[in-house]
C-alpha cells in the first residue's frame, strides 16, 4: 500500500462571489491510496474562512505520511493516519474519503452501503447562484436548468432584494438563501419577512458565527427557518445551536471525516435539527463522496462540481434534479474523464 498526493487547480466557469470573497479558481489536493488494483481517492478543498490553504496542507504532506504495515482494516488505517494530519479538517476529509473508498473497494460494495444506506432515489440538489453582475443573472439561471432548486448567495451591500426580484421575474423555482454571515439584525429581520413571500425555503447563516445573540432573536420571529453553516463545524457545536437555528449544514471539509459527519447526522436527528449537506467548490471526487451521505439528509447542496469547467472526474450525476450515484461501482464510484493518466 502507498499514499500519493497531487495539487490541482479547478477553474470556475464564472467568478464565484459570496458576501466576503470572489474567486476565479481554487487549488485543491487529491489524495490517492494505491493498493494492488485499487486506486482509492480523496479531495481536500481548503477554505480561507477556516484558516486552511493548499500551502498548509502541502507543508504536512511534503514531510510524508507513514502507512501501517499489514493493514487490513479501515479503522486501523484511519486511526494510524489521522494524528499525522495536524488537525487540518480539509486534509483529514481527503484522507478519510480515500480510506473509506479503499475499504469499500476491498469489500466490493458502493460506499453508501458501508453506511447502511440503501440504493434509492436520492434527494434533489440545489444549484448555486453566486454574487456577480446583475446583468448576467439570466445566463446563470439558464445554466441552472438541470436543477429545480436554487441556492442564492446574498449579503451584498445593497442589491439583495434586486437579485431576488430579477430571479423571480424569470422563474418560480424554490429558492434557498445563503447570506454567508453578511447581514446585521435589521437587514436580516427585514429580509426574512420579505423573502417569506417569495417561495423561499430557508435562510442560511444570516449573521457572523460570533453573533449567536442576534441569531437567537431572529429565530424567535423569523417566518423562515434558519440553517447554520459557519456556526456548524462539528458535532461539538450542535447542542449550542438548538435555540438559534432550525438546522445545520454538514460539510466534509469542515467536519473532517465521514465518521464525524455520521455523528453529526445522528445528533442533529436527536436534537430535531434539519440536516443540510453542503460542499465547497470541489471537483467530482469530493462532491461524489458527500453524495453517499445524501439519503440521510433533508436539504442537499452538492453542486461544486457543476460550477467548474475542468473537472478531471466523473462521479455523481444529476437526473431530473436528483443526485444519482454509480451504484454498481464499488467505493466512491469515480472515473477519470480522460483515460490518459491518474493525476498522481
Ligand atoms: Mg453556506
Amino acid at each position: 500500500m502507498e499514499i500519493k498526493f497531487c495539487k490541482n487547480r479547478i477553474n470556475l466557469i464564472h467568478s464565484f462571489g459570496i458576501s466576503r470573497s470572489s474567486n476565479d479558481y481554487y487549488d485543491i489536493i487529491y489524495i490517492y491510496i494505491l493498493d494492488g488494483d485499487i486506486i482509492a481517492r480523496g479531495e481536500a478543498a481548503p477554505s480561507k474562512r477556516y484558516n486552511e490553504s493548499v500551502e498548509l496542507i502541502l507543508s504536512v504532506l511534503n514531510k510524508g505520511l507513514t502507512i501501517p504495515e499489514n493493514c487490513n482494516s479501515r479503522d486501523h488505517l484511519w486511526n494510524f493516519l489521522k494524528p499525522q494530519l495536524k488537525g487540518i479538517s480539509s486534509l483529514e476529509a481527503a484522507v478519510n474519503m480515500a480510506v473509506w473508498d479503499w475499504g469499500a473497494q476491498k469489500e466490493k460494495v458502493p460506499l453508501f452501503n458501508m453506511f447502511g444506506f440503501k440504493d434509492e432515489i436520492l434527494p434533489k440538489t440545489s444549484y448555486t447562484i453566486a454574487i456577480g453582475n446583475l446583468n448576467e443573472l439570466d445566463e446563470r439561471l439558464e445554466e441552472s436548468e438541470q436543477c429545480s432548486i436554487l441556492k442564492v448567495k446574498l449579503g451584498t451591500p445593497d442589491n439583495d432584494k434586486e437579485i431576488i426580484r430579477i430571479i423571480r421575474k424569470k422563474t418560480d423555482k424554490l429558492i434557498r438563501i445563503d447570506a454567508n454571515e453578511g447581514w446585521d439584525y435589521e437587514m436580516a429581520k427585514n429580509m426574512a419577512f420579505w423573502l417569506a413571500d417569495m417561495n423561499v425555503e430557508f435562510i442560511e447563516q444570516p449573521f457572523s458565527a460570533l453573533n449567536l445573540k442576534d441569531t437567537k432573536r431572529l429565530k424567535s420571529i423569523s417566518p423562515l427557518p434558519l440553517i447554520a453553516d459557519e456556526n456548524s463545524i462539528s458535532s461539538n457545536d450542535l447542542n449550542g445551536l438548538v435555540d438559534c437555528f432550525d438546522g445545520i449544514n454538514i460539510k466534509l471539509m469542515k467536519c473532517g471525516s465521514f465518521d464525524e459527519a455520521l455523528k453529526m447526522i445522528d445528533l442533529a436527528k436527536k436534537l430535531e435539527l434539519k440536516i443540510m449537506l453542503g460542499c465547497m467548490v470541489e471537483s467530482s471526487v469530493g462532491i461524489t463522496a458527500a453524495a453517499h451521505l445524501s439519503s440521510a439528509c433533508d436539504f442537499i447542496d452538492l453542486d461544486g462540481n457543476l460550477l467548474i469547467k475542468d473537472d478531471p472526474y466523473n462521479g455523481v450525476k444529476i437526473e431530473d434534479g436528483h443526485l444519482k450515484l454509480q451504484s454498481l461501482k464499488a467505493g466512491l464510484g469515480l472515473n477519470l474523464k480522460q483515460k490518459k493518466f491518474e493525476l498522481l
